[in-house]
């Protein structure tokens, strides 16, 4: 035994008799715990028992004042302490834990916004299928507090429950994900960045296997400010119909309904695939004009790639050759532009057109381009 090993192992018993003194079940069964996959630490280290246990002593917040507790199975000052299984409670505990590691850590500048009751009923929905099925308000409480998450009263106090300091929008996505009834997420810009990873894990130790390699937390995005996305929603108050537009698609970012479109070739894909109005779309053509308008040279936008095809053929006295088709998606989505190349010696032509009615009316292709390097610019 390497003497890591032994000081992890020396870590785990001291652990142990501590959950087993705290909750008054015996050694052994707090060891069985302690050393199941699931509370190996997923998305982090194994959550220590004896943090947990010091956080009801010691928090600011919901801490002990002498013999009394301040935290019950209920929440903030409930009439009720805890109740102890003795077979699950501590994997209970370092499953919320690891729920509550998934979200990003919020802002110094942000306060606490989600309920301890809403995010408890949202990480039992996503913990279904473990022994944490069923979430007390205290012990989500108790969990994030041990994590060191911010946690505040409502204002006024007097409840039952806290604010935890997880991030509303990533909240928001998994409760849309993993709660039933809900229209499930179709942008995951706000997708809590351990969400994957947990899931994964999860469902390997629920094969009997492993919970797998550590998490890396990635580093936070950080918004580029030049992007077409950021341009577009700082159109929303505008008073005609760009201005209406960029408010339903901000509506459709912060909601998670979509997708966010860097750029104008992302919004036409993005409005091929939702259900929008013609005047939505005469919008989404008028934004993408000024915003394009505003570069120099304008890069116009390019579409889809649909089909590519190439075949070779006989020359005409000069040797043979090849002709070259490509398909790409129209704006509005119901027709094509073709692009095609005649590479036979003495005889060769290039050209694209718009093969759609309403495209050939309302975009261009931008001038001083080659064939193979064609984009498009909206008629306004
Ligand atoms: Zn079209």
């Amino acid at each position: 035994m390497t003497s890591n090993n032994h000081s992890q192992n020396r870590a785990l018993q001291q652990d142990a008799r501590a959950w087993s003194e705290f909750t008054g079940i015996n050694y052994t069964a707090a060891l069985r715990q302690m050393q199941k996959p699931l509370a190996q630490g997923i998305l982090g280290e194994r959550v220590s028992a004896r943090q947990l246990i010091a956080t009801l002593e010691d928090h600011p917040l919901i801490g002990g004042t002498g013999d009394d507790f301040v935290l019950g199975e209920s929440g903030f000052y409930a009439d009720n302490s805890w109740s102890f299984d003795g077979e699950n409670d501590y994997i209970e505990l370092a499953l919320i834990t690891e729920a509550l590691r998934m979200f990003s850590p919020l802002a110094k500048t942000e306060t606490p916004e989600v309920g301890s009751y809403t995010l408890k009923h949202t990480v039992e929905a996503l913990l279904t299928d473990t022994p944490a099925a069923y979430v007390s308000n205290g012990r989500l409480i108790w969990a994030a507090a041990a994590l060191g998450l911010p946690i505040a009263e409502y204002d006024g106090g007097s409840s039952l429950n806290l604010l935890i300091g997880v991030p509303d929008n990533e909240h928001d996505y998994l409760f849309k994900m993993v709660r039933s009834g809900q229209t499930r997420p179709q942008g995951h810009h706000f997708r809590p960045p351990g969400y994957e990873h947990l899931q994964a894990a999860l469902a390997r130790c629920a094969a009997g296997e492993p919970a797998g390699d550590p998490w890396v937390r990635p580093a936070p995005v950080v918004e580029e400010p030049a992007t077409f996305h950021a341009w577009l929603l700082a159109q929303a108050d505008r008073d005609e119909p760009i201005g209406d537009f960029a408010t339903d698609y901000a509506e459709g970012i912060r909601t998670s309904a979509h997708r966010i479109a860097q750029t104008p070739d992302e919004l036409v894909l993005l409005l091929n695939e939702l259900t929008h109005s013609p005047e939505a779309y005469d919008a989404a053509r008028a934004a993408i004009g000024e915003w394009l308008g505003t570069m120099e040279p304008s890069p116009g936008i390019r579409t889809m790639r649909i089909s590519s095809h190439r075949e070779d053929v006989g020359g005409y006295g000069a040797g043979s050759g090849d002709m070259e088709r490509l398909e790409y998606r129209c704006p509005c989505g119901y027709g094509r532009i073709v692009e095609e190349h005649d590479n036979i010696p003495g005889f060769r032509e290039h050209s694209h057109r718009i093969d759609c009615g309403q495209c050939r009316e309302e975009w261009r292709f931008l001038e001083g381009r080659s064939v193979r390097d064609w984009a498009l610019e909206p008629v306004l």
